[in-house]
This record gives C-alpha cells, sequence and structure tokens, in this order.
C-alpha cells in the first residue's frame, strides 16, 4: 500500500476544493511494513504479495530492494493499480482515508505456489488480512504444512473470522480493538485482554499475543501456564503509525533467530523495539536498525 498524505486545515466538504500545506508519499502496507521491521533487524526476508505495473508498484520494489527484501515473489498486475491510502489530515489530527487494495487483492493460489520454494524453506510465514482472507489461509497452510512457523495478524479485522485462521496460527497477535471486534467483549484493559487472550486461544491457535500501545501485551500459550502481561516502559510517542507492524515485525525476526527462546521474552524485546519506533515520525522510516538498538536485545 501506497500512502497518499496531504496535510491541509481542515478535511475539505463534498465538492469542495481547499488548499492544504504538505504533501507527502509514503510506504505502508501491514505486511510490507512487517517484514521491513524484520529486514532491519537483520532477518532475511522475502516479501509474497502483487502491486500494479504503475509508477507506485516500480517505487515500492524499488523500497524492498533497498531494504535487502527478496523481491522475487512480488508480481506486477496490469489489471489494478498498486494498493493506495489517500489520506487527509487536518490540523487537528483528525484524518479521512480512502483505501484502494487494488492489486492486493488478485494475489491468488498461482502466486502462492509460485513461491512456495521460499515459503517452505522459510522460518516463518507472517500474514495479515490486507490481501484477500482466502489467499491468507491458504499461504498460512501451506506454511504449516511444511512445518514453517506461523504469525497470523487478524488486520484489518473482520468480524465472524473462519475457525481455520486460528487453527493455522502458530502466534494469533493482534492489537485491543481487533480483540475486542474478534471476541465482541470490550477489551480496554489488561484484566480484558486476559480474558479476550484466553478466549481466542480456545478457538485453536498455539498462543495469542495482544497489544496494549504503552502497556505492552499479553501473552497466552496454549502450551503453558497463565496468562501474562508483559510490560514496558512507557515512552512519549510522536507517532504511533505502524507501531504494532514493527512490534509483528519484531517478533517474526526472534522467532526465526531465537527458536528457543520463551515468547514472553520475545514479546519482552519485541515491546521494546516498538517502543523505539513510536518516537520518530513515519512509519518504515521510524523502524530501528539492529545497530541501533542495545546489544542485549540480540
Ligand atoms: P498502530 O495501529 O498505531 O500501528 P497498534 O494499535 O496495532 O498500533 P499498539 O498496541 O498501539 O499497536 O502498539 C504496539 C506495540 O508498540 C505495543 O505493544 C508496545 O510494545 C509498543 N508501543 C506503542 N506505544 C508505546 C508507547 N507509548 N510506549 C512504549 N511502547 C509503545
Amino acid at each position: 500500500m501506497t500512502d497518499l498524505v496531504s496535510q491541509a486545515p481542515r478535511l475539505p466538504k463534498a465538492g469542495e476544493t481547499i488548499h492544504g500545506h504538505k504533501f507527502f508519499i509514503g510506504f505502508g502496507g501491514k505486511g510490507a511494513n512487517q517484514c521491513i521491521q524484520a529486514a532491519r533487524l537483520g532477518a532475511k526476508t522475502a516479501m509474497v504479495c502483487k502491486v500494479g505495473k504503475d509508477f507506485f508498484g516500480d517505487n515500492y520494489i524499488q523500497n524492498f530492494k533497498d531494504y535487502g527484501v527478496n523481491t522475487d515473489f512480488v508480481g506486477q498486475a496490469s489489471d489494478a493499480a498498486t494498493g493506495a491510502a489517500s489520506i487527509i489530515v487536518n490540523d487537528a489530527g483528525d484524518n479521512a482515508i480512502v483505501i484502494v487494495a487494488g492489486a492486493n487483492m488478485l494475489l491468488g493460489s498461482e502466486e502462492l505456489h509460485k513461491a512456495l520454494p521460499a515459503i517452505s524453506h522459510a522460518k516463518v510465514l507472517v500474514c495479515q488480512l490486507e490481501i484477500s482472507p482466502q489467499t491468507s489461509l491458504q499461504a498460512l497452510r501451506m506454511a504449516q504444512e511444511n512445518k514453517v512457523k506461523t504469525i497470523f495478524n487478524p488486520a484489518p479485522a473482520i468480524p465472524d473470522l473462519d475457525t481455520d485462521f486460528y487453527r493455522a496460527s502458530d502466534v494469533f497477535c493482534c492489537n485491543e480493538s481487533e480483540a475486542e471486534l474478534l471476541t465482541g467483549s470490550p477489551v480496554s484493559n489488561v484484566e480484558e485482554a486476559h480474558r479476550a487472550g484466553q478466549e481466542l486461544l480456545k478457538r485453536g491457535c498455539g498462543s495469542v499475543i495482544i497489544t496494549l500501545g504503552p502497556q505492552g501485551c499479553v501473552v497466552v500459550e496454549a502450551q503453558g501456564s497463565a496468562s501474562r502481561h508483559v510490560q514496558t516502559t512507557s515512552v512519549k510517542s510522536v507517532d504511533t503509525t505502524g507501531a504494532g507492524d514493527s512490534f509483528i515485525g519484531a517478533l517474526a525476526f526472534y522467532m526465526a533467530h531465537y527458536p528457543t527462546m520463551p515468547l514472553e521474552e520475545m514479546a519482552c524485546r519485541a515491546n521494546q523495539v516498538a517502543g523505539v519506533s513510536v518516537q520518530t515520525v513515519g512509519t518504515q522510516t521510524s523502524y530501528p536498525l539492529k545497530k541501533h538498538l542495545p546489544a542485549e536485545l540480540f
């Protein structure tokens, strides 16, 4: 997804044209953000996705290459544009956003089969819901069949998520609002997150992580003790966009590089990585590089 961001004094009304004061293009999309955070920590990464055969698609492929992400499985569709989010932000910080998924929705079985050599040799596969849900589920199953660990991030959340997604997830990782939508119960504090985590775990995943912004996250494992709150040092955030993706990218990195590390410890370290990302403006550009993090995180 390419973010096209206009900053203006206010949001325009229907039929109105107004002057804005700043425009910028940003690289976004949950899967790409997560992949790039993992790459910035030193993971060997490949992206399986589809962009358009257009300026934004070409630019995005170059962006992946700049971060060292393998783009052998990034397809370019000629019948759909690169996914784009047109975002208008007013001076009060409110926004209006139109998202057009475009080429993302054209990623299907054929592309997954081409990517099988990479998927089957990976240590971890990470999926979200910004592509068609069936494609995500198929990728998760392909990974499981090849004994590759899976992280599933049910975002943007859809109500009545098929239970097969839970069964195909070694780690089911979401934020509070997604947990709320999936369980149908409020998730606005640690206690409620513990309850939601237990509820989601019952649906068949290996473990559940619910991120809680400055409060860190809650970790619930099928094989283990009770649900645990993994606290973090709360920092003053400048821009939290993509914090959840930074957390998931870091988690994938730790799962790949330290497979025997307890999940709680990985979550603790992912908290610290994501905590750095909120202290700088931007999404992928705010994600810390390995060299800028304390050695004890590695
Ligand atoms: P977004 O939608 O903005 O990408 P999210 O709602 O998916 O974020 P959050 O739960 O807000 O994700 O944050 C993800 C992780 O980022 C948290 O679990 C935590 O580790 C870290 N984090 C976020 N905000 C802070 C903060 N103010 N201080 C420290 N860590 C933070």
